[in-house]
């Protein structure tokens, strides 16, 4: 009973890259770089297991960003000349590589580190790769000049390298979708089908995490201005309830997401964000029981299983650390106040 993991990101130690940043410049490269990074995703397989998560990911040491890290293995996209572009409805200025030509994987993108994780943990692993519609967010069109055909495009090839994943012993493949609370309607029109494209053959587990964003300035200012009721949810969740996708990761501890929402979900799984990361105050095992009692109200015991409300990936390490154990400590009082 309920099942621990994070949403996908950890914090970079900091003889690996730049630390608190969304963007970090690596510290080594070359054969350095690679071993560096495969070095820092041990360590954090091993914080994981001693925090008795139960499915384990690989904290997205490899990639600098969890979109451009996947965007850095497709052919047809300029990184050599980015550009400045406004994301997420212009909430933040980014760079942003262009697609400049038809769209190809160069080869894998993840394997090295899928069959690492795969290597050195029994547990379940997670892997998570970004969804079509956030890539197209967060990069610059000067080929398609028609976004829905893009995002179709990108699915395609998430859909190569998640059938990869797959083959190699993952067992659910998340994807990332953040643009699904931005722009509700396109992602109840055409975003979760995208999704599905991505997710077509795959018979792992598959997820979808939607969320508010990183702990970052630019993202809390923003929350600031929603009001009392967060209800983006509402537009995508009866779009998802239909689809083929069995799990949603979305944000509830200190959120202003009305809980009930979670209703819109049933016969999903639903990953229970009971870890705030805009906050380094640690969440008590008592706190994080009573957010998984509150979902119990809207989800099935035997699907819920309590994450983190986002990635960590900008937060100090020894926070990260400290949450993970929480995380693990919470989900084992829950399980034992709601058996
Ligand atoms: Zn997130």
């Amino acid at each position: 009973m309920f099942p621990t993991s994070i949403a996908g990101s950890l914090p970079k130690p900091a003889w690996l890259s730049e630390t608190h940043k969304l963007w970090p410049q690596w510290k080594a490269e070359g054969g350095d770089l690679a071993q560096a990074k495969l070095d820092a995703t041990l360590l954090w397989i091993k914080a994981q297991e001693d925090a008795g998560l139960d499915i384990i990911g690989d904290g997205e040491q490899s990639r600098q960003h969890f979109v451009h890290g996947f965007l850095e293995q497709v052919e047809g996209i300029d990184f050599e000349h980015k550009v400045t572009m406004g994301i997420r409805n212009n909430r933040y200025d980014a760079q942003v590589p262009q697609v400049v030509s038809a769209l190809k994987l160069k080869g894998r993108v993840h394997g090295t580190e899928a069959r690492f994780l795969r290597a050195h943990t029994k547990k379940k692993i997670k892997f998570t790769l970004p969804g079509p519609m956030t890539i197209i967010d967060t990069v610059a069109d000067r080929f398609y000049g028609d976004k829905v055909k893009m995002a179709f495009a990108f699915a395609e090839l998430l859909n190569q390298e998640a059938r990869a994943l797959q083959a190699e012993g993952v067992d659910i493949v998340q994807f990332d979708e953040p643009a699904f609370n931005v722009y509700m309607q396109d992602a109840a029109d055409w975003g979760v089908k995208a999704l599905e494209v991505a997710c077509a053959g795959l018979t792992c587990t598959k997820a979808v995490h939607i969320c508010y964003g990183y702990g970052i300035k630019a993202n809390t200012d923003w929350k600031a201005t929603l009001g009392d009721q967060w209800r983006q949810y509402e537009a995508v969740f009866p779009a998802l309830a239909q689809s083929s996708i069995d799990q949603v990761s979305l944000e509830c501890f200190h959120s202003h997401v009305p809980p009930d929402l979670m209703a819109l979900l049933k016969g999903k799984d639903v990953m229970v964000g009971v870890i705030d990361v805009a906050s380094d105050v640690i969440e008590t095992p008592e706190q994080i029981a009573d957010t998984i009692g509150t979902a119990l109200k809207f989800v099935a015991k035997d699907r819920l299983f309590p994450c983190t409300n986002c990635g960590l990936a900008p937060m100090d390490r020894n926070v990260a650390l400290q949450k993970l154990r929480a995380l693990g400590l919470g989900a084992a009082l829950a399980r034992s106040r709601y058996a």
